[in-house]
């Protein structure tokens, strides 16, 4: 078996700026990280560890630390004003290209248009970007395409939606509104383009593929989906402990990539988990394949190949 690695894979630098942050703090008890930092159990089981306490995504009660650490996610200016006017000293790490999508979103209301956000509805980006927002429309699907009455509609989308997505949604709400006046402005973000680019270019010379990354990781699971939707055995794991050598029986040439939340570490566990096996000499041997892939293991440790 032979393994080849995404050119671009793995942890941005938006998440790996907020981490940076994160490690400079000299008592996490201080800091309440205001809803999820990451999608990414790895990286909130150290957060936990530290001992920063952690609001729950949805969570509107002030948190009671004198901080609040502001996620690479973002907040609207609202609940950036309601935490201050509570006497919280915000710690910000949105960002720069969130921040972008905000800027972009404000823009367009300005020029008189009712905005529409591709994205997940309810994910802590989105929620960041609408709640400031008159009246916006969240779209996450062709399904949620329809006909609105608005002349001039403003379009954005979460910075990791996949730019085929974002494409076809825009086709389609330019196809169901023909009397409207629609405007596109591009904040998918860079390193989300890069890993899709990358997992593109990578996907026609592999018949197997690993996706490492949070299961609730939005970026992680558009890159799993784009594996299977080129017809390619796709694995989608969080981390080595996952993994099991009969998964890639019969497999010539397995593919690796990874989420903008994953750790480096953890990339680098996995694909030493594929040249291990490669080197053993798995993969060759005929099998179907069906050993299963992905949280069936119990955290007990790595399980290494025969
Ligand atoms: S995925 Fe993109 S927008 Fe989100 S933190 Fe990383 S670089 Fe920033």
């Amino acid at each position: 078996m032979q393994v080849m690695r995404a050119d671009e894979l793995g942890m941005c630098f938006g998440v790996r700026d907020a981490l940076a942050a994160l490690a400079q703090v000299d008592d996490p008890a201080a800091v309440t990280i205001h809803g999820e930092l990451v999608h990414n159990p790895e990286v909130l089981g150290w957060l936990h560890r530290r001992g920063f306490p952690q609001s729950p995504e949805h969570a509107r009660a002030v948190p009671a630390t004198p901080f609040v650490m502001v996620t690479a996610h973002g907040i609207s200016e609202r609940e950036r004003q309601r935490l201050q006017q509570a006497g919280k000293q915000l710690l910000d790490t949105t960002c720069p290209l969130v921040k972008k999508a905000h800027a972009a979103a404000q823009q367009l209301q300005q020029d008189g248009r009712r905005v529409v956000v591709l994205g997940k509805p309810g994910h802590v980006e989105v929620r960041g970007l609408v709640e400031d927002l008159r009246e916006p429309l969240v779209l996450a699907g062709l399904a949620d395409v329809v006909t609105w009455p608005d002349a001039r509609l403003g379009v954005v989308a979460q910075t990791t939606t996949p730019v085929d997505l974002v494409e076809r949604l825009l086709a389609a709400i330019r196809a169901a509104n023909p009397h409207a006046d629609v405007a596109y402005v591009d904040t998918v973000c860079a390193p989300t383009k890069a890993r899709i680019q990358a997992l593109e270019r990578l996907l026609p010379q592999v018949d197997a593929l690993v996706v490492v990354g949070g299961r609730d990781s939005n970026n992680t699971r558009q890159l799993v989906a784009r594996g299977e939707a080129a017809g390619v055995r796709t694995c989608h794991v969080a981390h080595v402990r996952e993994l099991d050598a009969v998964w890639f029986a019969g497999v010539k040439v397995v593919g690796l990539t990874a989420g903008t939340s994953t750790l480096p570490r953890t990339v680098d566990e996995v694909h030493g988990f594929l040249l291990r096996l490669a080197a053993a000499g798995a993969g060759a041997a005929d099998g179907d394949g069906d050993g299963g892939c992905g949280g069936q293991r119990d955290g007990a440790g790595e399980r290494r190949p025969a």
